[in-house]
């Protein structure tokens, strides 16, 4: 280890660069992405209101929050049981999985999975090919699982903000997170995958409950937590889910008990409400993305998008000359060249101060304070996605604890996602603000295993039964009442649940 005195003096020079750059143009750009509490209370409230609007029959249509019903009405009990596939679409990887819920065992055991790629053309291509190509996968799958004479049940992990009719009829709102398939957007996205599934002809599937990852992620920590009532996803995209008492859920009937409810967070925006704390760089983001206009929030905060933004901020401050001696280089000027991963990679504790082998990978020229300014945009950029993260997460968590009547509201919120597992202090930046801003709540973190896979499964096991009761109602609206005692009986077992 170093001597004690030339640790000193290091820190005392890195202290000295930080004073300097503090009165400094560069400061000035960072100033662009720092938000006081005032700010973040005010962008909290905006959120909540904009939930309600979501809620509303009348105003969800305007509403930028879109608040979607997912037709989860309870979290597991315990009793799940079986066999399930699962598919998970929208994150970092295409995957199939193959899930056991053990009721002994209280327990939810992967059996085998498999990562499937879909290429950078297959995202912006049709969507029969994307469809084929899911079906090929899930094929090839139960080949190699032995599965194929089985008809089971399977748990869909989509996660792109879906208009749900019932737990197995899903219109796809429109794609985001670079995903641009055509013929999918307004179309029910069970039907397209049954329809690829039938032109092989191979293999069938059992009935069929479409997950948002969110979800996914809540019922998981469910299963380890009764009181995780709020999933929450930082990767790629961002969103956050939660259990809404059914009287606020204005578009679905029905008064009594609760309904999770997919908000779309990433839509936030939208309507143009942030524009006082949206950056030139964020609007640069947004011009460039493949949709351009939406998903406002989640441009600021999620995986797909940070690295970009930091990538912009890293040119402007070069061409002002206040970095790298005003020198580019090819690669910086590339876009998406800076990844998101660089971020927690830069913010590292454990790298170096003032070695940073990223900047020598974007072919820069660099020197020590250099380094440390490239580190503070990392710091700036992220630190402000965490904020944001916890202002919409506030939100829902005063929003919750006012509409149960609480003084206090203790829960658990399930989360995943890349940018909140691998950045090395984006959760604790997240958790204290949280604590801020919602201080009569009582929140505790729970990182999900698996939320998009387990925790489909979960779903697809609670919702069997969910959907055959609201089938059953829904019949016996039709012509004689005539069910027999066993349906009667299931009915009963159903409002156990
Ligand atoms: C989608 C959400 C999803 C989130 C996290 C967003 O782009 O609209 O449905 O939950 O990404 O994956």
């Amino acid at each position: 280890a170093p001597p004690a005195s030339s640790q000193l003096s290091g820190s005392l020079h890195v202290a000295s660069v930080t004073l300097a750059l503090l009165a400094s143009p560069v400061q000035a750009y960072l100033d662009l992405f720092c938000l006081s509490q005032e700010k973040l209370r005010q962008v909290s409230g905006q959120l909540k209101k904009d939930m309600v609007r979501g809620l509303g029959k009348h105003t969800h249509h305007k509403a930028p929050v879109k608040m979607l019903p997912s037709f989860v009405r309870a979290t597991p009990d315990g009793t799940e049981k079986g066999d399930f596939l699962a598919l998970d679409l929208g994150g970092t990887n295409f995957r199939v999985l193959h899930v056991r819920v053990v009721e002994d065992l209280q327990k939810v055991l992967k059996m085998d999975s498999q990562i499937c790629a879909i290429p950078k053309e297959m995202m912006l291509g049709t969507g029969q090919q994307l469809f084929d190509h899911i079906a090929k996968c899930l094929s090839d799958f139960l080949v190699s699982q032995d599965l194929k004479g089985q008809t089971l049940p399977l748990g869909f992990t989509f996660s792109f903000p879906c208009e749900q009719k019932e737990i197995d009829k899903s219109i796809l709102i429109r794609w985001t997170k670079g995903f641009n398939c055509s013929g999918v957007e307004g179309e029910d996205v069970v039907k397209l995958l049954k329809e690829a599934i039938h032109r092989r002809g191979d293999f069938d599937i059992g009935s069929v409950a479409m997950v948002n990852d969110t979800v996914g992620t809540m019922m998981s920590c469910g299963y380890r937590d009764q009181s995780c009532e709020i999933g929450m996803i930082i990767g790629t995209g961002t969103n956050a889910c939660y259990m809404e008492e059914m009287k606020n859920v204005k578009r679905v009937e029905g008064e009594d008990g609760r309904m999770c409810i997919n908000t779309e967070w990433g839509g936030f925006g939208d309507d143009g409400s942030l524009r006082g704390i949206q950056t030139e760089f964020d609007l640069e983001v947004d011009k460039t993305s493949i949709n351009p206009g939406v998903h406002t929030f989640e441009k600021m905060i999620s995986g797909m998008y940070l690295g970009e933004i930091v990538r912009l901020l890293l040119l402007k401050l070069t061409e002002d000359k206040l970095l790298f001696e005003g020198q580019t280089s090819e690669t910086l000027r590339t876009p998406e060249s800076f990844l998101t991963k660089f971020i927690s990679e830069v913010e590292d504790e454990l790298s170096e101060e003032g070695k940073q082998p990223i900047l020598s990978q974007l072919n820069l020229k660099w020197n020590e304070v250099d380094a440390h300014v490239v580190r503070l945009v990392c710091d700036t950029v992220s630190s402000r996605s965490a904020r944001l993260c916890a202002a919409a997460l506030a939100a829902i968590a005063n929003h919750m604890r006012v509409s149960r009547k609480l003084d206090r509201l203790k829960t658990t919120v399930g989360v995943d996602g890349t940018v909140y597992r691998k950045h090395p202090n984006f959760s604790e930046e997240l958790q204290e603000t949280v604590r801020l801003l919602a201080p009569k709540c009582d929140i505790t973190f729970l990182v999900s295993e698996d939320g998009s896979g387990k925790g489909a499964a979960m779903v697809t096991a609670v919702a069997q039964r969910l959907a055959l009761q609201s089938r059953l109602l829904e019949d016996s609206d039709g012509e004689g009442d005539d069910e027999d005692e066993e349906e009667e009986e299931e009915e009963e077992e159903e409002e156990d649940v």
